[in-house]
């Protein structure tokens, strides 16, 4: 891409055509990326941050459930009654089956690709997690799952030349002719100029809103981008409300570069009591009849919330509004045989776990909202997909989906299509790409 005029005029935008075009490269993205590739189309993985490490993918430190079998028997069919009956009603059937159903051969097909789950006695180690029923959720040591599938993915894309890859640029509208979608148009922030994108299908692959909020786990690209372009486009955007809060972020004392949603894979492995100002545990209070807690860690997230917020609203919060969190149970051997560097880290932020508990409370981390699709993932505008996030509703009331599972199936096959030739995008729109449109976005650091 080359620089604008020298003359201070506004250049012409850059053009660039392809079959798809992929908005964002976080998990999702690179996915659909590659999956298109191999379906012999040609890709444009247009990324606002650096390819693969903006956004919520290269963050997750923590767990990815699907029915493996490996830990204990089972099926992805247990996975999708796990994942409804925690959705109360409110899951997209079709769309939460597709994610437990293709979960295993991703996760598989990851581990062909060298991913590094964690394995014992040979086999990959799963994990029990609140609202599963049995040990479901694979991950990479220590704390390391997202970024390893992150550099997975990117090393796979490295070996395709089918899918041009384009960082830091900011998509700020999707094209639309004659009802369908059929590219985008962008601005390179390196050089200020504009970009139109002609595509037979676009992805939105664009990660979630929580950076919308004061207390959140996002990144600060998690702004909500997807949403606007969607909507503008002529997609329907359903369950805005549902944003799920993850019950206990990192609160107190101050914790500078690592994950504040890190405390739940201790908490899997060591346990960890959940108390209020009183030093008193009180889950098994707000425990229901078939999530009873027996002083172990089975409140699903929804549950965790609400019990934190109402011990601090009744006047028993930590000093800093939440709950306190405590390992001083669990002898410091074992502490550090099961997360041996992390708790030097710990350790540089003036956190010693056996001595002292962190303060805990609920933070924004997940939008289970979104744009509507059919199982296609096919937004009500024709050649608009999404996927990641976007996919929705509900699919993931659980904790620990797989982030890369649910891929545009339609976008691949609509790229393979002969019929439909690429067209061009809308003058209109390369007006408002010269003119500079505003993209919908916002600086904002990091926070938590
Ligand atoms: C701190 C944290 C920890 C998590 N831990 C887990 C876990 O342990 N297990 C689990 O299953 N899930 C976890 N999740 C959720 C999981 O990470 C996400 O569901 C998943 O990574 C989403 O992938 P994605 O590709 O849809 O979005 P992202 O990975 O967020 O990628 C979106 C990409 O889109 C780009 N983008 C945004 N707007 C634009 C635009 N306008 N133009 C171009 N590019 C754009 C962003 O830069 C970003 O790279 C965690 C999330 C967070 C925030």
């Amino acid at each position: 891409m080359t620089a604008a005029g020298s003359n201070g005029a506004a250049a012409a935008p850059t053009h660039i055509g392809t079959d798809v075009l992929v908005i964002g490269a976080g998990g999702a993205g690179m996915y659909a990326a590659l999956e298109a590739a191999r379906a012999g189309a040609a890709v444009v993985l247009a990324d606002r941050s650096l390819i693969g490490r903006g956004g919520a993918t290269v963050m997750a430190q923590m767990t990815v459930a699907a029915a493996l079998g490996e830990q204990t028997p089972d099926h992805w069919e247990h996975h999708l009654s796990d994942t409804l009956a925690a959705g109360r009603g409110l899951c997209d059937e079709r769309l939460a089956a597709l994610l437990c159903e293709d979960g295993p051969r991703r996760l598989r097909e990851m581990d062909d690709w060298k991913v590094g789950w964690a394995r014992e006695d040979g086999h990959i180690k799963q994990a029990q997690a609140p609202g599963h029923d049995r040990p479901r959720c694979a991950y990479v040591d220590f704390l390391a799952t997202g970024p390893a599938v992150s550099r997975t993915l990117r090393a796979q894309l490295n070996a395709v030349n089918a899918v041009r890859r384009i960082g830091e640029l900011v998509i700020v509208d999707i094209a639309v002719r004659d009802g369908e979608a059929c590219g985008a148009t962008a601005l390179h922030l390196p050089t200020g100029r504009a970009v139109t994108l002609a595509a037979k299908a676009v992805v939105i692959a664009t990660g979630g809103l929580t950076g919308l909020y004061r207390r959140n786990s996002a990144s600060c690209n998690m702004g909500g981008d997807g949403y606007a372009l969607a909507l503008r486009a002529g997609a329907e955007l359903i369950d805005m409300e549902f944003v799920q809060f993850f019950p206990i972020g990192h609160l107190a004392p101050r914790l500078v570069g690592m994950d504040p949603i890190m405390w739940d894979p201790f908490r899997y492995k060591l346990g960890g009591r959940l108390l209020n100002a009183e030093m008193r545990e009180f889950e098994q209070d707000y425990a229901t009849r078939d999530n009873r807690s027996d002083g172990r860690y089975v409140l699903t997230r929804d549950l965790a919330t609400y019990a934190i917020t109402r011990e601090v609203e009744a006047g028993r919060g930590s000093p800093a509004g939440g709950a306190y969190l405590s390992f001083q149970h669990v002898p410091e051997a074992e502490i550090r045989s099961a997360f041996g560097p992390v708790v030097d880290r710990l350790a540089a932020n003036g956190i010693d776990l056996a001595k002292r508990p962190v303060e805990v409370a609920p933070i924004a981390h997940y939008h289970m909202g979104g744009v509507r699709v059919d199982e296609t993932l096919q937004a009500r505008v024709p050649g608009l997909y999404t996927c990641g996030y976007r996919a929705t509703r509900s699919p993931r009331p659980l904790c620990s989906a797989p982030a890369p599972v649910a891929t545009p199936r339609g976008a691949r096959c609509r790229a393979r299509r002969s019929g439909r030739r690429r067209p061009p995008v809308p003058h209109s729109t390369c007006c408002a790409a010269r003119k500079g449109a505003t993209p919908p976005i916002r600086r904002r650091s990091l926070v938590n």
